[in-house]
């Protein structure tokens, strides 16, 4: 496979680096993580309305719903782009990430105009409601219940890790449809406007200090019955959709962002000078190499995705590799920094403004969040090499 950039990918790039140059916001992140989530919150959301005004947002989703039409190589070298500049985030992850390919996938032209360039714009933040307290890696015991009745759904339930929960308009919520379903069947995929009444949010506290995520309780909520995405009943192949894109996908933006992490690492290590540096340099130069089969894995799947049209199971690869190396990597560049690596924010002596103690404790939940390490070896043993069911 030729992964050099085509004449045509090579102009998009140079477009899209030129615009960055001139408008992404420089030293942002020292002030941000002193900031608080929402004041950080609104920060991501204006520069996400500065790029999508430019045409810079979702450019693979199709010109018609506000993108650029773009291939899936070029929204890589988008994410490497931003990421390489060290551009902030887009406020929108996990509607531009997932919610909105599901969309363009299973949506009705209705639904397609309605949400879809509101998403981009960040108009509206989407959440994800799947995990419940019983219903986790086992994500067919779901429990949230919805009933039709006449022309809407009546919801009750409870979420639970809902990230974005305290932030988001809408949340694309899988339910059972059918109380005397079991397991994969009765699902139904619904989009929920969270300002209904009857939806209760409370935050959950993280190790990191945030509380990034909530429960999301559910108390008769009335949902129109056209807010479904794709077949009532059939929600669980919906579902699966949107996790092939957020397993496949998700994984580039994290390997850049720890490039990032690994060239600022190499730089203190060399101002340093450290003694004993002879085992550090194997350990960086072994962290180098993990990342660049990941970018080179990544563009290997998105080369197959554009092939077959869809993420497919080997999408669980991708998702052991980024989780686990950036996790290694994470603990390698606290044992290189020391105990001031372990500094957060508003401590002088903190290395970036505590940007390496904050990675590392967030990179701790990179292999349970969209399915542990476990579940993605399930699907890797059994769909990729055919192996029998664990369970
Ligand atoms: C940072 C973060 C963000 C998240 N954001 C969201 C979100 O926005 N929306 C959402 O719906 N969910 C979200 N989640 C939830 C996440 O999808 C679940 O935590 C995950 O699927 C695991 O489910 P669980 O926590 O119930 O653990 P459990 O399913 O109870 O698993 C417990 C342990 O048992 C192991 N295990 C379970 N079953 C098997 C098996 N068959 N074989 C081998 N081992 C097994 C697991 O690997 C794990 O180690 C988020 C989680 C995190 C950490």
């Amino acid at each position: 496979m030729d992964l050099t950039l085509t004449p045509t990918e090579t102009a998009f790039r140079d477009a899209l680096r030129a615009w960055i140059a001139a408008n992404a916001p420089r030293d942002w992140e020292a002030g941000q993580l002193r900031a608080s989530m929402q004041e950080h919150f609104a920060f991501l959301r204006r520069w996400q309305k500065t790029v999508y005004e430019a045409g810079w947002a979702g450019v693979s989703w199709p010109k018609a719903y506000g993108g650029r039409g773009a291939t899936l190589m070029e929204q890589a070298v988008w994410t490497e782009e931003m990421a390489r500049a060290g551009a902030p985030p887009l406020a929108n992850t996990l509607g531009l990430a997932i919610i909105g390919p599901t969309i363009i996938h299973f949506g009705t032209d209705a639904q397609k105009k309605r949400y879809l360039a509101n998403i981009l714009s960040g108009d509206e933040i989407w959440c994800q409601g799947f995990s419940e307290p019983n219903a986790g890696s086992d994500l067919a015991g779901l429990r949230t219940r919805s009933e039709l009745r006449g022309d809407r759904y009546i919801v009750n339930g409870q979420k639970i890790w809902t990230s974005y929960g305290w932030v988001a308009d809408w949340c694309a919520l899988l339910t059972r449809s059918d109380a005397r379903s079991q397991k994969h069947a009765g699902l139904t995929y619904i989009l929920v406007d969270m300002k209904s009444p009857g939806i209760e949010v409370r935050p959950l506290r993280q190790m990191t200090g945030e509380s990034e995520f909530t429960e999301v309780f559910f108390h008769d909520v009335e949902v129109p019955a056209a807010n479904v995405l794709g077949p009532q009943g059939e929600g669980w192949k919906v579902a699966l959709g949107t996790l092939a894109h957020e397993r496949a996908t998700l994984g580039v933006l994290f390997q850049v962002q720890t490039r990032r992490q690994l060239d600022r690492l190499i730089e203190i290590w060399k101002e340093r000078g450290e003694p004993g540096a002879d085992i550090s340099r194997q350990k960086i130069a072994q962290a180098y190499v993990e990342n660049e089969v990941l970018r080179l894995n990544h563009l290997r799947a998105i080369s197959s995705i554009m092939r077959k049209g869809a993420p497919g199971p080997e999408g669980s690869i991708l998702k052991i590799g980024w989780s686990e190396a950036n996790q290694r990597f994470q603990a390698l560049a606290q044992e290189i920094l020391g105990d001031y690596g372990q500094l957060a924010a508003g401590s002088d002596l903190a290395f970036d403004n505590g940007a390496f103690a904050y990675s590392y404790l967030r990179s701790r939940g990179n292999t349970i969040e969209a399915g542990t390490s476990e579940i993605q070896r399930n699907i890797v043993g059994q769909h990729v090499l055919g192996l029998p069911k664990s369970y």
